[in-house]
């Protein structure tokens, strides 16, 4: 059969997710990847999370995706970043084994009903009326769609550095992919270029670990997704931490006139804040070291990571510099490392459904539209499966905003600001990031999840048991209230607490800094009530309604500029508006406003170099439209 309602092109961490949610939600899915064997390959560190991208790990898990789970199923290593600092900015981060991470997602893809995988390079799209009807690969097979997500990564015109010497590639090892590249141009799209790098591998066996610091997993270690129980099946390894000294930085200076980047061969704008070591080394001279965390990259495997080392010297320079790091002095390169250039579709390009302006039933996810990291890629390839799925079905579009998630600030930032380097989420992105939290995910977005037909009812009803147990300790907290009594404060006292003078809610109590629903069940109640206290101090809701309770000031505050917000986003300027008609708008603004076309005022007000003014001229155009 050669006709099917969708195709993903690429099978990385976008088009995973892309198709896992086009065959979900029913479609007969096409999925092509050059190499069947690479389906879910970590092109670079063999991790799964961390700063803000573990927020966009769970929003997926809530929505119904597949990277929370295939990273539960196969970490190494867990850990919660940033917990002493607030819990808007807490994250997860999980060491994977790379093969088994990519062993368990190529046999999720193999076994999803509605799906077909095929080994296969596609060289064009086929275009009717602006509308895609279809691809073409290298072996002339055509395939007839409806619609289609590209989801490339790297592999657009990808070329390698290793040193002066450069060769196509899509990653080292993987062919590029250059017919592709040029139908994106002949169509029109605008396309531009940027670079990534990687780190050389070192084999395990010729580390000398024995003065260096180890860092392991956290015990218990918690989970990504909110289906997880129990403690890890794979044994949770250690990383190590060494660093760079003034001799690797010498050596570093030295060889770099051998610097693909440093020599003018590369054109690509590099991740700004991914450097290489070489980029630190030069650009922060009065820095006398840089730390190197040596990751192990699975259980049956010797191959070490050492996150922080990307660099594309030759490889020559990369053995000295390596060498003359602590630790590492015996350390033998398995795998050099290298930079690549690629080609990527201006995000502007696209709507915020991710759906191309310039032709109808195409999606574009992950690193061709200009991102950097695994579950950036995943978060847009899930958006985009779902999106493709609607226009398949005829449904209005799934837009997520910048108050619902992390997935929505992403593709917010992309689709109004574009990019010029390749772009990475943080928490500081987010301006309403207190109600955006990893632990909320679910409550945000696993009602959308379920109404769009991807998160399955079990998910959903464990969500909604969630909800009733959180809703049932809140209820318990706001009932039980305690008078100052002798005994009370005496207990209060115990935990370091001043006195009470009137009856306290243990809401209220719960509110002083330092106490939990823990201390809480430690004061003198009602025996029913002190059981109940103790059973919710136990339950895994009781961190949630902590932070809920002693954060309820600042949430409602954020909550106040969401209504804001949305008032703004509900301002919708008409698709077919002509910003040249609109008296009191430069030119330049016009320009911008034209090159986006902002769905709502509010879009346009976040569109660099757009005024308060301009915004007065759009806001008078939607009222009188209105009238
Ligand atoms: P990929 O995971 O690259 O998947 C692309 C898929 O498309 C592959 O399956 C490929 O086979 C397929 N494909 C391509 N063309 C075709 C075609 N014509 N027909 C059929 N299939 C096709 N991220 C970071 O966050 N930090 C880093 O430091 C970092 N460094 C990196 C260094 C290197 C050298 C590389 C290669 C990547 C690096 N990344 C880094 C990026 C990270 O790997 C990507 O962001 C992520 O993998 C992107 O996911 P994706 O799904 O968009 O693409």
């Amino acid at each position: 059969m050669n006709e099917y309602d969708i195709a993903v092109i690429g099978a990385g961490h976008a088009g995973c997710e892309a198709a896992l949610a086009a065959a979900r939600m029913g479609c007969r899915t096409f999925v092509a990847i050059i190499n069947a064997d690479t389906i879910g390959a970590m092109s670079c560190n063999p991790a799964i999370g961390g700063l803000a991208k573990g927020h966009l790990v769970r929003e997926i898990d809530a929505l119904g995706g597949e990277m929370a789970k295939n990273i539960d199923a196969t970490s190494i290593q867990f850990r919660r970043l940033n917990t002493s600092k607030g819990p808007a900015v807490r994250s997860s981060r999980a060491q994977a084994d790379r093969l088994l991470y990519r062993l368990r997602m190529k046999a999720v893809l193999e076994n999803q009903p509605n799906l077909t995988l095929c080994q296969a390079t596609v060289d064009s799209l086929l275009v009717a009326n602006g509308r895609i009807v279809g691809l073409r690969t290298s072996i002339d097979q055509e395939i007839r769609v409806r619609a289609v997500v590209v989801a490339t990564g790297t592999f657009l015109n990808g070329l390698v550095h290793i040193g002066l010497k450069n060769f196509p590639a899509g990653r080292l090892g993987d062919a590029p992919s250059t017919r592709l590249a040029a139908w994106f141009k002949d169509q029109g799209f605008t396309v531009g270029r940027m670079k990534t790098g990687t780190v050389p591998r070192l084999a395990a066996h010729s580390i000398d670990y024995s003065e260096l610091e180890a860092q392991y997993s956290d015990d218990p270690p918690a989970h990504f997704s909110f289906a997880s129980k129990g403690r890890y099946t794979l044994p949770q390894l250690p990383c190590h931490i060494t660093y760079t000294n003034e001799r690797t930085h010498q050596i570093i200076r030295r060889g770099i006139d051998q610097s693909p980047m440093y020599a003018g061969i590369i054109e690509g704008i590099g991740a700004r804040y991914c450097p290489s070591i070489e980029d630190k080394v030069m650009r922060f001279p009065e820095k006398g070291r840089h730390q190197i965390f040596l990751e192990p990259e699975g259980l049956d495997t010797v191959e070490v990571y050492p996150n922080g080392l990307p660099t594309s010297l030759p490889l020559a320079t990369q053995t000295a510099m390596v060498h003359s790091i602590k630790g590492l002095e015996r350390a033998q390169i398995i795998r050099p490392g290298y930079a690549i250039e690629y080609d990527y579709v201006d995000p502007l390009e696209l709507h915020p459904s991710l759906a191309t302006k310039r032709l109808e039933g195409l999606y574009l996810a992950g690193q061709i539209n200009g991102t950097s990291g695994y579950e950036e890629a995943a978060a847009q390839g899930l958006m985009a499966g779902i999106n493709a799925v609607r226009y398949v079905q005829g449904k209005e579009p799934l837009v997520l905003d910048r108050s619902q998630a992390y997935i929505g600030v992403l593709i917010d930032d992309l689709v109004t600001c574009g990019t010029k380097d390749p772009y990475r989420l943080f928490t500081s992105r987010a301006e309403y990031r207190l109600l955006l939290r990893e632990d909320n995910a679910d409550t945000r977005l696993s009602r959308i999840g379920h109404r769009v037909g991807l998160l399955d009812d079990d998910s959903y009803n464990r969500y909604l048991h969630k909800e009733e147990g959180m809703a049932a300790g809140m209820a318990l907290l706001d009932a039980v209230a305690v008078k100052p009594t002798a005994a009370v404060n005496a207990a209060l006292a115990a935990m370091g607490q001043t006195a009470i003078k009137q009856k306290n809610s243990l809401t209220e109590l719960l509110r002083r800094p330092g106490l939990t629903i823990a201390d809480l069940a430690g004061l003198p109640l009602d025996p029913t009530e002190q059981q109940d206290v103790a059973a919710l101090a136990q339950s895994p809701v009781k961190d949630e309604i902590q932070l809920q309770i002693k954060f309820a000031g600042y949430i409602e505050r954020q909550h106040e500029q969401v209504e804001r917000f949305r008032k703004m986003e509900s301002l919708l300027l008409p698709d077919d508006i002509n910003f040249k008609t609109l008296s009191g708008l430069s030119n330049e603004v016009v320009e911008k406003l034209s090159r986006v076309r902002p769905r709502s005022l509010g879009q346009a007000s976040r569109i660099s170099g757009i005024t308060p003014a301009a915004i007065s001229v759009l806001q008078v155009h939607i009222k009188r439209l209105k009238a």
